[in-house]
């Protein structure tokens, strides 16, 4: 009679303790990156956080585990990986005021699947010294035959290729994508490879003159002493689309996952990644640009210049993935 008590006791003032709010995380993003968001996180709540790190197969492990996923969350990069969440069943819609007020709606899903947490421009690396000013104006112009034997890029199967060549599809139509990949691919100093840093690193050893990569990478090599040098030798130039829309962004970004255990917990976890506060301190880490407009970048990445973002929906830019593959495919862009 007493142990019955007691247990029943214990059990009563278990689920009264706080160790029980928690958040687990599957993240494609790396620990170092997100470990102040997280320690924000919980200062702010009280709320723990459990990361599970993975480097493949989140879709798929998620999938696995079905009803019995201990994971509330989803962190990664790019869209074609949230809209691919969202389109394998792993997720589930989230609505908020916080997150509406804060994620611009071109940054978010349509049905609240997943939000924009950050953003990283693809932009152009051009040589300081083989590139004036003014030249780089459109990512049309980059198939321009004035660019012959001068542009590096990493493959066109890569996601980061496979999400401009989506927003040219959603711009200009999938005919004019198509000449497009052919034109760059005329330009080419050499075939694709590489990541975008190994890009850069061309052009510091005057392989080819600009390069696509993304904004963050700016910060990331002048903070390795090896590859700070590559990054001297090149500035920051912001395409648009001809059609007058902004520069290619993508983004980083967060989901509830569809059999989140603790979904009051990682409602409360997304809505301060939307924060002010938490925009700040994550995009600072990153070196990307706060989803939220309100926020400013930190000081190093403004000045690479000011970004002025192609607004269309990231979902709808998302739609044209499988075309996008298709078209790198057809015209053989790697070979
Ligand atoms: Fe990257």
């Amino acid at each position: 009679m007493t142990m019955r008590t007691t247990l029943i006791v214990a059990l009563a003032s278990a689920t009264a303790l706080p160790a029980m709010a928690e958040v687990n995380i599957y993240s494609y993003r790396q620990p170092e990156l997100i470990e102040p968001l997280l320690n924000g996180f919980t200062e702010k709540t009280g709320i723990e956080t459990n990361v599970a790190f993975l480097n493949q197969g989140l879709v798929e492990r998620l999938q696995a585990e079905g009803e019995r996923s201990p994971a509330d969350i989803i962190l990664t990069t790019d869209i074609s990986r949230l809209a691919g969440a969202k389109e394998a069943g792993v997720t589930q819609a989230v609505e908020s005021d916080v997150l509406e007020e804060h994620i611009p709606a071109s940054l978010r899903d349509e049905e609240g699947h997943w939000f924009g947490v950050t953003t990283r421009g693809r932009i152009v690396y051009a040589s300081k010294d083989r590139v004036p000013e003014g030249e780089i104006t459109t990512y049309e112009d980059l198939a321009d035959p004035k660019w012959e034997g001068r542009i590096c890029t990493r493959s066109g199967t890569h996601v980061y290729t496979l999400g401009l060549v989506s927003a040219l599809i959603e711009h200009n139509g999938e005919e004019a994508a198509k000449e497009w990949l052919e034109g760059v691919k005329l330009n080419l100093a050499r075939a694709p490879q590489g990541n975008d840093r190994a890009q850069v690193r061309a052009i510091w050893a005057g392989e080819c003159d600009i390069a696509l990569g993304n904004t963050y990478y700016m910060g990331a090599m002048l903070a390795d002493p090896e590859q700070e040098e590559w990054a001297n030798s090149v500035r920051v130039e912001f395409p648009t689309f001809e059609d007058g829309s902004g520069t290619h962004v993508n983004i980083s970004g967060v989901a509830m996952t569809a059999n989140a255990p603790h979904p009051d917990d990682a409602l409360a976890f997304m809505e301060y990644l939307a924060s002010p506060e938490a925009q700040k301190l994550y995009a600072d880490v990153v070196n990307e640009y706060p989803a939220d407009p309100d926020v400013p970048p930190s000081d190093l990445v403004a000045s690479w210049g000011e970004i002025e973002p192609d607004t269309t929906a990231l979902d709808d830019i998302a739609e044209h993935r499988a075309d996008a593959l298709r078209l790198v495919e057809e015209v053989n862009f790697d070979g």
